[in-house]
């Protein structure tokens, strides 16, 4: 009899894991509780895998040899526990996938800028002409990559909860850009928890390998002095000259081995001190894997990141619009603010995951002309601010938002919304809240065309 494997949850992970299961013969079985997605179901369906959703029937779960699940189920969840009681071992799809995998990997995590961090990683490398695949929370899983075949160097944004799902899983070089509380709830509160979790990247990694750090982050610095960490180490800062890369206050200066070479913010697409740290972290793997500096350079000058990320969608009249929609945290608006001299005309608010807005008080008072709180319930942005800020309105429409925001802001300002909070209260998620911003800059714009207005153009 073949080994069993019981897949939980069919969405881009489990989907990945049921096909490269599939291509290795296992006898499979995947499971969902709510609704299949129909492109994931067909890729299913068109392989002959068996599966069932709207429920977990344990009988069929409970036979398996191994559990791979999705990294959107918790630990505590009832199936789960279940597993864990009948001694069942439960995985993540990026640890199965490694199982089979033979080029060497990049792994990233943080709290924040993985994304941006993984996008630019693996342009780096392909332009570099580098036989390399983008895998994990962007893009495709690792695990339908690897299904697809075999690639010199994976890329991989890999997240907390996947982490958690690992045992054996290496990389050859790992990157940790931040470690800031979120997604406590699944940590039982414990900072501690969610902290060791991410620590999981390093935890297989061998002499050999390399690891990349934020050294600046005072969690991170406290954790690298006080764990034993096997792999060569790569502090990277904004501030210690030290550093394997640090910023100067002009340039990003690096010295990797014995390779020396800078670069200037103005020479890359990316713009913000939190960019300088995904910048670092990404050219430092980048050259380890090895992209020459001159491939380098020439790369960061056509990085387009990810939309909804300090993306400029717009100018009217003089004033930009940009969309930051997937800043759901008070953490990102920090580096949001940090990003523009000002003045701004901020559009924060949504579902509060229990924020603190102190940290960002200063800012706020020195950059913000006004603050638009696009919300159901504002009240907390109210406590925070209506000292702090001049003019604070309020409104739940985007279209109107947008006019007001042209309305309140001078000829110079930057529109950043930048919300610190999830989209779920007005929108489907913050993708959703990003496409209708950058559509109503858009129709606006139009409207000024048609008036015979100039000054004003959008970005497709
Ligand atoms: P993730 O994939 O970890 O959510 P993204 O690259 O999608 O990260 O960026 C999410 C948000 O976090 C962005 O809005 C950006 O403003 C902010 N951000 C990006 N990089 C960093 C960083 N290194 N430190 C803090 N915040 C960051």
């Amino acid at each position: 009899m073949n080994e069993r494997i019981v897949i939980l949850g069919a969405g881009e992970s489990g989907t990945g894991a049921a096909l490269l299961a599939k291509t290795k013969g296992y006898d499979i079985f995947v499971s969902d509780q709510g609704v299949i997605k129909e492109k994931y179901k067909n890729e299913l369906l068109s392989n002959k895998i068996e599966f069932e959703e709207g429920k977990h029937s344990e009988d069929k779960i409970l036979s398996a040899h191994t559990i791979i699940k999705s990294p959107g189920i918790a630990d505590k969840s009832a199936i789960i526990k279940k597993a864990k009681s009948a001694a069942i071992p439960v995985i993540d799809e990026i640890e199965f996938a490694f199982q089979f995998l033979k080029g060497k990997i990049i792994a990233i995590t943080g709290t924040n800028g993985k994304t941006t961090t993984t996008l630019l990683t693996y342009h780096l490398l392909c332009e570099a002409g580098i036989n390399v695949a983008l895998a994990g929370n962007v893009g495709e899983s690792l695990a339908k990559k690897v299904a697809h075949g075999q690639h010199d160097w994976y890329v991989v944004e890999v997240s907390s909860f996947q982490l958690d799902g690992t045992k054996t899983f290496r990389p050859d070089i790992g990157i940790l850009l931040n470690i800031t509380p979120d997604h406590l709830d699944r940590y039982e509160y414990q900072m501690q928890n969610y902290i060791d979790s991410k620590f999981k990247l390093v935890q297989k990694m061998l002499p050999a390998d390399q690891f990349i750090y934020y050294s600046d982050d005072q969690v991170i610095a406290k954790e690298v002095a006080n764990r034993k960490i096997i792999p060569a180490t790569l502090a990277i800062s904004l501030k210690n000259d030290s550093a394997s890369a640090y910023y100067d206050g002009r340039e990003m200066q690096f010295s990797i081995g014995k390779n020396k070479f800078s670069v200037a913010q103005q020479d890359t697409t990316l713009k913000g001190p939190h960019n300088l740290i995904n910048t670092m972290c990404a050219v430092t793997a980048a050259s380890l894997a090895g992209a020459s500096f001159d491939q380098v350079r020439i790369a960061l000058k056509t990085f387009k990141n990810a939309p909804h990320r300090l993306e400029s969608v717009g100018v009217i009249n003089g004033v930009e619009f940009v969309n930051d929609s997937k800043a759901t945290n008070v953490d990102s608006v920090v580096y949001a603010l940090g990003s523009y001299n000002g003045p701004l005309v901020w559009i924060a608010g949504g579902i509060d995951k229990g924020n603190d807005y102190k940290m960002i008080e200063e800012a706020v008072k020195k950059k913000v002309r006004t603050l638009i709180c696009l919300g159901k319930d504002n009240s907390k942005l109210h406590q925070a601010f209506d000292d702090v800020v001049k003019e604070i309105y309020e409104t739940q429409s985007v279209k109107e938002l947008v006019r007001m925001a042209l309305q309140s802001a001078k000829k110079g300002d930057v529109v950043l919304l930048s919300p610190a909070c999830a989209s779920f209260d007005l929108f489907k998620n913050y993708e959703d809240r990003g496409n209708q911003f950058r559509e109503a800059v858009v129709e606006l714009v139009r409207e000024f065309e048609s008036k015979g207005i100039k000054n004003s153009e959008y970005r497709a």
